[in-house]
């Protein structure tokens, strides 16, 4: 019998449903393979590249198993779902969306033993993690999991609306995924198309046409997650990643800089809030931290004291000052679009 998951809402509405697919008669150990396998899987089946970063099931602490079966064969249908968990802010850390990785892992292993259900999982922050690899059987869409791979929005999306960078990740993800083995340009679909479900919720199913969107555009136009242009020049699409990264408010500012800064640093254009009473900005704060500033000189304050620790950092020409076409912001892009600070 198969064993079915539901999350009910508060009026009864199903928000979402889990199966376990049914294992074909005497042959519960045989793997599922597509008609005509076209190449072999890669071993590790995603990387982090220009265009999409996913984290790693080691990297949220992954403790059961990855799925039951490998699946040897592209996906036929990708299905979009909502997990009707915690609803995190677009600020959450990452060690946050850890933590609900592990707890959604634990719904997937209490119910079916076999870990995890969702391929990747997508937090309003616009990351996106590793749930089941793409190789291998999840418990995301009951009767199609041997044949599909999902898309889970972490959240309940019958309710919130999603972010603009979790539609741009997954959009993202969508289209790498175009030409390779694990979704090889696979139709798109909300889970509520085969499934008794309100999964992946009404704001969620309404923003399917901008995931699809992705296919074929490879990569992300500059600003989105993960495609930002390598150009030494700091703007509202470099601030909008460093905050991605470093788990601040995600809105392209940087707020509250003092004016006197702003001349003489022209490679830092927009989005830079300049003021004559700085207070300095959250993360500018976070940045100070990350490239080991003491917790003194915090100050979340942009200038040649906090440029120069960053050039440090980066390995790059220490001068304090951010030209055009700065080698220190083309390092930092670089390293932003490896999803690595
Ligand atoms: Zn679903």
């Amino acid at each position: 019998m198969t064993e079915v998951y539901e999350i009910k809402g508060e009026d009864g509405t199903v928000l979402e449903v889990l199966a376990a697919d049914d294992e074909p008669q005497g042959e519960a150990a045989e793997p599922y393979t597509t008609p005509e396998p076209a190449e072999t899987p890669e071993p590790e089946p995603v990387e982090p590249t220009a265009t999409v970063s996913i984290a790693s099931r080691a990297s949220w602490g992954a403790r059961y198993p990855d799925g039951d079966l490998t699946l040897t064969g592209p996906a036929v249908e990708v299905w979009v779902h909502h997990s009707v968990t915690a609803q995190l802010s677009s600020d959450a850390t990452v060690a946050a969306e850890a933590e609900q990785m592990r707890a959604l892992e634990s719904v997937g292993q209490t119910r079916f033993g076999t870990g995890i259900s969702y391929n990747v999982v997508i937090f309003p922050s616009g990351r996106a993690y590793q749930g089941v690899s793409w190789n291998r059987r999840g418990t995301h869409t009951g009767g199609r999991n041997s044949t599909s791979r999902s898309i889970c929005f972490a959240g309940n999306y019958e309710a919130n609306n999603p972010t603009a960078a979790q539609i741009s990740t997954a959009a993202a993800i969508y289209g790498y995924g175009k030409d390779r083995w694990w979704t090889r340009g696979a139709p798109l679909g909300g889970h509520r198309d085969v499934s008794q479900t309100a999964c992946p919720g009404r704001n969620l199913y309404a923003r399917l046409d901008d995931i699809r969107a992705g296919e074929g555009s490879t990569p992300p136009s500059p600003g989105e997650p993960g495609g930002l242009i390598v150009d030494g020049f700091w703007g509202s699409s470099t601030t909008r990643r460093l905050q991605q990264e470093l788990g601040t408010p995600v809105d392209g500012v940087v707020s509250s800089q003092s004016v006197v800064w702003r001349d003489v640093n022209p490679g830092l254009t927009t989005g830079w809030r300049w003021v004559s009473d700085a207070q300095g900005s959250r993360v500018i704060a976070a940045l100070q931290r990350k490239i080991g500033m003491a917790s003194g000189d915090r100050d979340g304050k942009i200038g040649p004291e906090t440029i120069r620790a960053l050039q440090r950092y980066l390995g790059t020409r220490v001068d304090g000052v951010i030209s055009r076409d700065s080698s220190a912001v083309m390092a930092l892009q670089r390293r932003l679009n490896d999803g690595r600070v």
